[in-house]
């Protein structure tokens, strides 16, 4: 059932926080076919809805935007200067290659400047560079010439790595936080074939990395009843981190978050959760409590209040330049959903 080109393709759309135009229209034409709605917010949140009737809404969100950078001023020199969108690690960023996009459309490429080893000091090798003293270099030999070739300050960055398949099922890409999200929630549409007895509403979020900013607005238009926020998540089984402070693990199937810093999800939704991955017949691990946050943290405190939950697709080194995951780990987290939102009688149970 799942569809790993869908994950890729949408992993190497540009859509830094508070530029989601394309990844907006990808998702638009994708899902169009199978949904009975479709609407974009001034904000620009995509809403598509299955009507269904009933007494309650469910919705199910993802956020499109992924992390990124902001062309912040451009020198005499031809070197852009730039400020991050969304949580980096500054020892991560120098010497990646980077494409800025223009007001125009276009790609203009580059790479962050790094000063070359054989001229630095002792103390500078040890030291890390500030995001604020780092620039992109795009070959320019002054400002004019940048601004012959269409940068401006305001042109959103992203650092890109084409997305593949590396070996069988094992996918690196860009911006699986949080295409995998979105990626589920286009099948999803696709896959319900009958109608709900209730109406499903799918939102597409805009600036999640940047203070969960589209779940606002989107929790006080639509007002659900129940939902989940779709993510991908913190792989972090790997060496160097012990495994009491392993959040989440490849291989193991589906996250489901216990509490993390923006929501205690509830109880009966955690049992809930768990009742739809044993009906699916797919293994669950638990998000380790306390760490990252989503866009349920918004959504479940906006107006009346929403008994809210997540499920996330566990991938390493997200919030970096290139991220890695199991597609058996994305389809797994598919069915368990696709089994959640089926089940009527269960999602009554979680009003009651
Ligand atoms: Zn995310």
């Amino acid at each position: 059932m799942a569809d790993k080109e869908l994950i890729l393709k949408l992993s190497d759309i540009h859509g830094v926080a508070g530029f989601e135009d394309d990844v907006r229209e990808f998702i638009k034409t994708e899902i169009e076919p199978f949904v009975d709605e479709l609407t974009t917010d001034p904000l620009g949140n995509l809403i598509a809805v299955k009507r269904g009737g009933g007494e309650f809404k469910l919705m199910l969100d993802a956020h499109m935007d992924e992390v990124g950078f902001i062309v912040s001023s451009i020198e005499r020199n031809g070197f852009i200067r730039f400020v991050p969108l969304g949580g980096w690690d500054p020892r991560i960023i120098l010497a990646h290659l980077v494409e800025i996009k223009t007001r125009s459309g276009d790609i203009v490429q580059g790479v962050i400047g790094a000063k070359p080893p054989h001229i630095l000091t002792q103390a500078e090798r040890r030291e890390v560079i500030p995001i604020d003293e780092l620039f992109i270099d795009i070959g320019a030999a002054s400002r004019d010439e940048v601004i012959q070739r269409g940068v401006h300050e305001g042109d959103p960055v992203v650092i890109h790595y084409p997305a593949r398949e590396i070996h069988d099922g094992v996918l690196v890409g860009k911006a699986f936080d949080n295409r995998v999200g979105c990626a589920m929630m286009i099948e999803i549409a696709r896959n319900l074939k009958d109608k709900l007895p209730f109406d499903l509403y799918l939102a597409f979020t805009m600036g999640e990395e940047i203070g969960l900013r589209g779940a606002r607005t989107v929790a006080a238009s639509v007002q659900p009843d129940i939902g989940l926020s779709l993510e991908g998540t913190i792989g972090a089984d790997m060496p160097g981190v012990p495994e009491r402070k392993q959040v989440t693990s490849l291989g193991k199937g589906p996250v489901i978050t216990i509490a993390d810093k923006t929501i205690v999800v509830p109880r009966k939704m955690i049992m809930a959760l768990e009742d739809a991955a044993r009906e699916a017949g797919v293994p669950f691990q638990y998000k380790l409590p306390g760490f990252g946050g989503t866009n349920a943290g918004v959504i479940h405190t906006s107006g009346k209040g929403a008994v809210y939950g997540v499920i996330a697709v566990p991938a390493r080194y997200i919030h970096s330049p290139v991220s890695l995951m199991y597609f058996s780990d994305y389809d797994a987290s598919l069915k368990l959903v696709m089994n959640f939102v089926s089940n009527v009688d269960r999602l009554k149970g979680l009003l009651a």
